[in-house]
């Protein structure tokens, strides 16, 4: 067993969808980056490829000056990740650090869609969300971030 540790953070303000986790949360401008800025997945991804021994991180695999990765659907990065390191997620948990949108109503969504990507049940993703009651750049809504660790299994 290997254990990965994650975290990105993208600015908010985009003029297009917001995604955390590979779920659309309506409501909200979205995340400011070369891909879709998915940092739920960006951090997923990150821990992956750190658990897995990868000796890689994701601006390595699929760098923010590369045109083929503009406006890039992070699901199919954290894909693409997945084939390359084989093994097997045993789980996942991650933890959103966000002002706003209210998270709560979508956290089952973004459960599923992140098992589903990962090819695991669903009691295998946690996924949970904080204020920073105010305070810094994510408390004032500049931005959100997300920390995730991941618990791997090497192909026998
Ligand atoms: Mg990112």
């Amino acid at each position: 067993m290997r254990v990965g540790l994650g975290f990105d953070l993208h600015r908010l303000g985009a003029d297009r969808p917001l995604l955390l986790g590979g779920v659309e949360i309506p409501g909200s401008p979205g995340l400011i980056g070369h891909s879709d800025a998915d940092c739920v997945l960006h951090a997923i991804t990150d821990a992956l490829l750190g658990a897995a021994g990868t000796g890689l991180d994701i601006g390595a695999l699929f760098p923010d000056d590369d045109p083929a990765y503009l406006n890039a659907d992070s699901a199919e990065l954290l894909k693409q990740t997945m084939r390359r390191v084989g093994g097997q997620v045993e789980n996942v948990d991650c933890m959103v650090l966000a002002e706003r949108p209210k998270l709560a109503p979508h956290r089952e969504a973004m459960r599923q869609r992140i098992a589903d990507l990962l090819g695991i049940e669903v009691d295998r993703v946690g996924v949970k969300a904080t204020t920073m009651e105010g305070l810094g750049p994510i408390g004032e809504g500049k931005a959100i971030a997300c920390q995730a660790v991941i618990l791997f299994r090497e192909d026998a």
